[in-house]
Formats: C-alpha cells, structure tokens, sequence
C-alpha cells in the first residue's frame, strides 16, 4: 500500500528526534517533494519515504526508541522503503557498527559494517570534492565526526570513496585510489541509500535528487503493481 495519494508529489518523512532535521526538509522541497518531521509512528505511515538525518546516533536510537518508532520504522525497511541516512544517519541503518556504544540499537537493512568517528581526531571535519555515481560533476563533501563503510555485503553498490586521510585533499574517484588508501562514504542497497557525508548542508541538492529519483520510481513501480 503506498500511504500517500498518487496525484500529490510523494511525502517524504525527516525523522526529527535530533540532529539537522530542518536542512534536509529543506533540501526535499528543494528537490520537488511535500517533507514532513517525523516524531511518532502515524506520521511515518504517511510517509512514503524517509531520511534519517546527521546528528548522533546514540542519542537518535535511544530516543526512537522511547518513541516507539524503532519497530515500525524496521517494518517499514523491510516491507521496501525508500530510505536515506547520512552520517549518524547511516550509522543507524547498519546491520553492523564498529566503535558503537555498548549496546547501540540500529534500525538496519544496509548489510554494511560501519565504523564511527572514524577518520579519527585529527581530522575530525574535513570538506572536499566526492564522486557519487549518477552524479556527473563531484559533489562538495562535508564530513563532521563521519563514519566510514567498513565492511560490505554482495548486494550494496558502492556510490563513493575518499581518501581516508580526510583532509582538503579528501577526494578520490572511485576505484582510482588503492583499497586501503580509500573509503566507502557512501552506499546503495535497493531502496536504501547512505552517505558519511551531509549533502543537506549547503544548497547543492543532488543527493536529494537521486533519492527523490528512487522514490520516484518506487511509488510508479508500486501503483502499476497494483492497477
Ligand atoms: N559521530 C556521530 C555518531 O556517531 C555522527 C556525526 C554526524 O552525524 N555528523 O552518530
């Protein structure tokens, strides 16, 4: 069932417990979407997509689930819905965390290991240029506190890499840069989508657009499933 009218732009949720939730409500209008704040479970059933924004993913999981919305929001993934999560929230769509908390819950459905804070101190923020496939000109990278994507499973697409120096120096196009000198920022499984970085922050949205894209074709796909 697709919660959301077919003739309206589809509505997409910004789970809105903590982090820059108001940056990415503004990138999805910016990309031609309605964009909700999400804080209880009806308002994710609205919802035909969702993001999960940057923040922390300790204080995101804990609060989700005194909000009761780690169970639907995992019944949603799993029934196929568009999900995007950048930095914390990537973090809490991994199946796997290196250097969590103990204990750290994740929603899941991105068979991927991710390792937090990972690009260590000295370059705790760093900014720079990132190749994302299906995107033509790189995209300007804004990494705070970022993750990177340790370990993948057989059915995620890598969709960007940088040098895992950080640095200005950060970018790196994919498959240039040996393995070990390179990392995984950013991922696609079907329907889910992650990035280490914030492409919410500034006023290039075409990591939204790729996102709306698939939602997109998810609800054409689902109303020609059901005519
Ligand atoms: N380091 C944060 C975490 O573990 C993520 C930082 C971010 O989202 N900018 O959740």
């Amino acid at each position: 069932m697709t919660p959301h009218s077919s003739q309206s732009p589809p509505l997409v949720g910004v789970l809105a417990l903590q982090g820059d939730v108001r940056e990415h409500l503004a990138a999805l209008r910016a990309s031609g979407v309605d964009a909700v704040a999400v804080r209880r479970p009806e308002e994710l059933d609205r919802c035909d997509a969702l993001v999960l924004p940057g923040g922390e993913s300790t204080t995101i999981a804990k609060l989700a689930r005194i909000f009761e919305l780690v169970e639907p929001i995992r019944a949603r993934i799993a029934a196929g819905m568009p999900v995007f999560g950048t930095c914390a929230g990537m973090i809490l769509l991994a199946d796997r965390i290196e250097d969590g908390v103990v204990g750290q819950e994740t929603f899941g459905g991105l068979d991927i290991t991710v390792r937090r804070n990972a690009f260590g101190r000295q370059v705790d923020s760093f900014e720079g240029p990132v190749h994302v496939r299906g995107i033509a000109e790189p995209v300007h990278g804004v990494f705070i506190r970022a993750p990177w994507v340790e370990e993948i499973g057989p059915d995620v697409e890598v969709l960007a890499r940088v040098s895992s120096s950080g640095g200005a120096g950060a970018a790196a196009v994919p498959g240039e840069a040996g393995a070990e000198a390179s990392r995984i920022v950013a991922v696609r499984q079907g329907r889910v989508i992650a990035t280490s970085f914030h492409p919410e922050v500034g006023d290039d949205h075409r990591v939204h657009d790729l996102f709306v894209d698939l939602v997109r074709r998810d609800l054409g796909r689902t109303s020609a499933d059901r005519t």
